[in-house]
C-alpha cells in the first residue's frame, strides 16, 4: 500500500474518529447534562488519535503529508509538496 494510501485511511479513520467524539458528547450531554468534562475527553481523544498522522512522512524529503506549508489539512496529499514524489505510487515504499 502507497504512503498515501495509508495516509487518506488514517484521514478516514480521524472522520469516523470525529463523529464518534461527537456522539460521545451529545450522549453524555442528554443523559448527564452538560459536560465539560466530556468534551475534554472527546478532545484529548482525537488528538491522542490523530498523533498517528505525524508519521506520515515523505519517503524522499520527509515532508508530512498532512501540511501545507505551515497549515495542517485534514486529508493528505497525493504529490509531495516540497519534492514532488508521487505519493500514491506503491513501487515508492521503503
Ligand atoms: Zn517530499
Amino acid at each position: 500500500m502507497s504512503l498515501f494510501e495509508r495516509a487518506s485511511r488514517h484521514a478516514w479513520f480521524m472522520v469516523g474518529a470525529l463523529a464518534l467524539a461527537f456522539l460521545f458528547v451529545v450522549v453524555v450531554d442528554q443523559y448527564f447534562g452538560h459536560s465539560s468534562i466530556a468534551f475534554g475527553i472527546a478532545i484529548v481523544g482525537l488528538v491522542a488519535a490523530n498523533a498517528r498522522m505525524l508519521m506520515f512522512n515523505c519517503q524522499t524529503c520527509g515532508k508530512n503529508v498532512f501540511f501545507r506549508g505551515i497549515f495542517v489539512v485534514p486529508w493528505p496529499n497525493r504529490i509531495c509538496g516540497k519534492c514532488g514524489t508521487d505519493l500514491s505510487d506503491p513501487s515508492q515504499i521503503r
